[in-house]
């Protein structure tokens, strides 16, 4: 920890000296919602001095928010979870392409926007989890799940789910829009239940029986680990997962990220911000403190996340993923998923 602070203060103070906008605050829009985020603002502002001003809300209310400011928008950064938003902000023209050799190096090419708007800092694997005793054959891929033999069995979260969308996208993606559609079709005829809740209360549906197989982001289930989920952690160990397509495409991968506004009054230091949620130490919090896979190699996992244990990830350009949504909410739609 000591260690990864002291490299950083360094490397900022070397910038910092020569900088003038070097107190410049920073207006953060964030749509992140846990706690432990305080902490990677507050360790920002120790080592470098820059206030972050944080302003929360629902992303989509935050881009539409920027898109009424225009070009006397406060924001300097917005930060948000899953591919399907950063790509909105994107076509929604509030963020800028910016050049950073720190943010090039460390976050892996395919968790980039091709014109460097949002960059990857974590990471989500969406799984697939399910009751141990009465699924003795649980499917290995997505394209599973909409197998016949599960009809009645599954619980998933509504279509108007980014985390899904995202999904979908990746679907037709890896298997072409026809596949896509069929496999939506499919799902829907699968559900155990119209959808409902968040990605926990697929879990708690395991618990409760009323669901024999889930699907949902592997940070849900690692935060039951960690500490007390009502509803879900004292019967956690009913649970099985399974890292879907590990002999094909890997394991569907969520992405929490964030850009430059384009407007940002203090670009400068949104920069460094943004540096600084690549830095090991941020990457770290990632991990330890919202059960998330950091984007950065290299980086240790939380024991909450790393019980979940290897996988293959996939590592399709999520930049191209994006461009699939639109097409993704009309098979939605055109199937009937709720
Ligand atoms: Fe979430």
């Amino acid at each position: 920890m000591l260690k990864a602070t002291t490299i950083l203060a360094g490397t900022l103070a070397a910038t910092l000296a020569t900088s003038a906008a070097a107190e410049g605050e920073v207006n953060l829009y964030s749509s992140r919602h846990y706690d432990t985020d305080e902490r990677l603002y507050s360790d920002f502002e120790e080592a470098t001095g820059i206030t972050i001003n944080r302003i929360e809300g629902k992303a989509d209310e935050l881009i539409a928010r920027m898109t009424a400011e225009g070009a006397n928008s406060p924001a300097d950064i917005l930060l948000t979870v899953d591919t399907s938003r950063l790509a909105r902000a994107k076509n929604a023209g509030v963020l800028q392409s910016i050049d950073s050799d720190v943010l090039e190096t460390s976050v892996p090419g395919y968790l980039q926007d091709a014109d460097n708007q949002w960059f990857g800092f974590s990471q989500r694997a969406r799984i697939i989890f399910y009751d141990k005793a009465d699924v003795a054959n649980p499917p290995r891929t997505y394209l599973d799940l909409a197998d016949p033999a599960y009809k009645g069995l599954v619980c998933i979260r509504s279509s108007s789910n980014t985390y899904n969308q995202t999904l979908l996208a990746s679907i037709i993606t890896h298997h072409g829009a026809e596949v896509a559609k069929d496999w939506a079709e499919g799902m829907v005829a699968n559900m155990a239940r119209a959808p409902q809740g968040g990605d926990t209360d697929q879990l708690r549906g395991i618990v409760s029986g009323e669901c024999e197989i889930s699907v949902a982001n592997s940070y849900y289930f690692a935060r039951s680990i960690r500490k007390e989920v009502k509803g879900l952690s004292a019967d956690r160990d009913m649970i099985g997962w399974i890292f879907p397509s590990q002999d094909a495409e890997g394991a569907h991968m969520n992405l929490s990220g964030g850009g430059v506004a384009a407007h940002a009054p203090n670009r400068d230091n949104a920069v460094k911000f943004l540096e600084y949620l690549a830095s090991e130490k941020a990457q770290q919090y990632f991990s330890a403190g919202n059960d998330e896979f950091p984007a950065v190699p290299g980086i240790g996992l939380a024991p909450s996340i790393a019980a979940l244990g290897h996988f293959k990830p996939d590592d399709v350009n999520l930049s191209e993923v994006a461009k699939n949504i639109p097409e993704a909410q009309k098979i939605f739609d055109a199937v009937g998923w709720e």
